[in-house]
């Protein structure tokens, strides 16, 4: 059975990654959003920290740990800022942990070590300007050359899309054969034809490097095919599978901000003579957001409990995924009215906290996607097709 109490082990990580977040990342922060700056001393500093790929098996370079302690860390850096956070995320869950799960020895010694050691940065190209929630409906095209393959299309909202050196792409081989014709490729981001271009203007994740990708006759050999052809469509859903998983626990960090920052400023803001933490319907709301945490960290930890035992959890990451993302939308919206007026200007987290929590309804799979496939477990009815 699932076991609440945490080793000792899990608690000193714990204990570790918050002190980081508080010395390293919570005062750069604001700084960070209000100039929309990548912080590359920062995402240093993870990587010393052996945050990046930590799921990864030392021989690879990680740490091997666990996905109850991967949780604790992406938990405790989701307190401090989701753009980092999405680092660590798109690093670990969506780059990282397709090469280990689908890759061949020569692709995981080529480049787990660098991606752990934070050496370079990958990211995860599957959204498209004509496909995001149907994902199976690519238009990138990836076509047979002799001794292996090249590649036209283009992806959009890619994260760590203009720092990546690797870029996990999902092309079609042949549109007739659908989601089986699809072929995940690892693409050095430095071959000619390739190019990322920034967006700019989002609402939050400001800090977060944000892409859309052009692969115009991009010609890759043999050796970037990661698993078979016709296995793309599975290798990103297994990769969004972890990176679900990674979403949720960042936001129950953004769950826990919201209430830490809201019983602190309720207690010494002072109205009608008294803190306004005395009155019942501010209590209300702090009660209100000590549910959400609560609730969402305990889906995420049976979640990474089912992964940690290797078994099935793609529905059960779906639901942590979508009530954690929702919560962190709902504590977040509760921390601003519980600061009044001041929660509503940068001097408190809590207006970020809002606006970076948006986007976590959105990617990886929208709230209506997440309901979909819980719906599907329970029926046995697919909605999506
Ligand atoms: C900041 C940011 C970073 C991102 N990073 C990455 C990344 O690193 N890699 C990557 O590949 N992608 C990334 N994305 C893309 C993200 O995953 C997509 O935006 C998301 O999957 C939704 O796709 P879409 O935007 O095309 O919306 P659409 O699919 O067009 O959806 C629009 C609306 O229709 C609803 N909808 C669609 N289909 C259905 C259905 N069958 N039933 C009910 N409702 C439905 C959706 O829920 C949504 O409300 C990122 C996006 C953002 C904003």
């Amino acid at each position: 059975m699932i076991d609440f109490e945490l080793t000792d082990e899990q608690r000193l990580v714990r204990e570790t990654a918050a002190e980081f977040v508080d010395r390293e990342v919570i005062p750069v922060a604001r700084d960070n959003d209000r100039n929309e700056r990548f912080d590359e001393g920062l995402v240093r500093k993870l990587a010393e920290m052996g945050f990046l790929g930590a799921i990864v098996p030392e021989e690879y370079g990680g740490r091997g740990i666990d996905y109850r302690t991967y949780c604790l860390i992406v938990e405790e850096i989701g307190r401090g800022d989701s753009s980092i956070r999405t680092v660590v995320s798109v690093q670990t869950s969506l780059v990282c942990t397709p090469i280990l799960r689908w890759g061949d020895e020569d692709q995981k010694r080529r480049w787990l070590p660098q991606l752990c050691s934070g050496e370079i940065l990958g990211c995860f190209g599957l959204t498209e300007p004509d496909t995001g929630s149907d994902a199976a409906n690519l238009r990138t095209r990836a076509t047979r050359i002799d001794g292996g393959w090249r590649i036209n299309g283009r992806k959009q909202w890619i994260s760590n899309g203009t720092r990546a050196k690797v870029a996990l792409i999902f092309a079609q081989t042949d549109p007739e054969l659908k989601h089986r014709g699809i072929a995940a490729f690892l693409v050095p981001t430095d071959t000619p034809g390739f190019s990322a271009s920034a967006v700019h203007g989002k609402l939050g994740l400001r800090a977060s490097d944000t892409a859309e990708l052009s692969l115009d006759g991009v010609e890759v050999g043999d050796e970037a095919l990661l698993g078979e052809v016709g296995d793309g469509f599975k290798i990103a859903m297994s990769a969004l599978d972890s990176g679900r998983l990674s979403v949720a626990s960042g936001c129950v960090g953004i769950c826990q901000g919201c209430l830490d920052a809201s019983v602190s400023y309720s207690k010494e803001r002072i109205q009608f003579d008294r803190p306004i933490a005395s009155f019942q319907l501010v209590q209300e709301m702090i009660a209100d957001m000590t549910l959400d945490t609560e609730a969402a960290r305990m889906l995420c930890w049976r979640a990474a409990w089912l992964k940690d035992m290797s078994r099935p959890s793609t529905t059960e990451t779906s639901i942590a995924k979508l009530y954690a993302t929702e919560a962190a939308v709902r504590c977040a919206n509760l921390a601003i009215q519980v600061h009044g007026g001041s929660g509503y200007v940068d001097d408190y987290p809590v207006e970020r906290y809002l606006r970076d929590a948006r986007v976590t309804t959105l990617y990886e799979g929208t709230s209506q996607i997440q309901k979909l496939i819980i719906g599907r477990a329970a029926t046995g009815v697919n909605a999506m097709t």
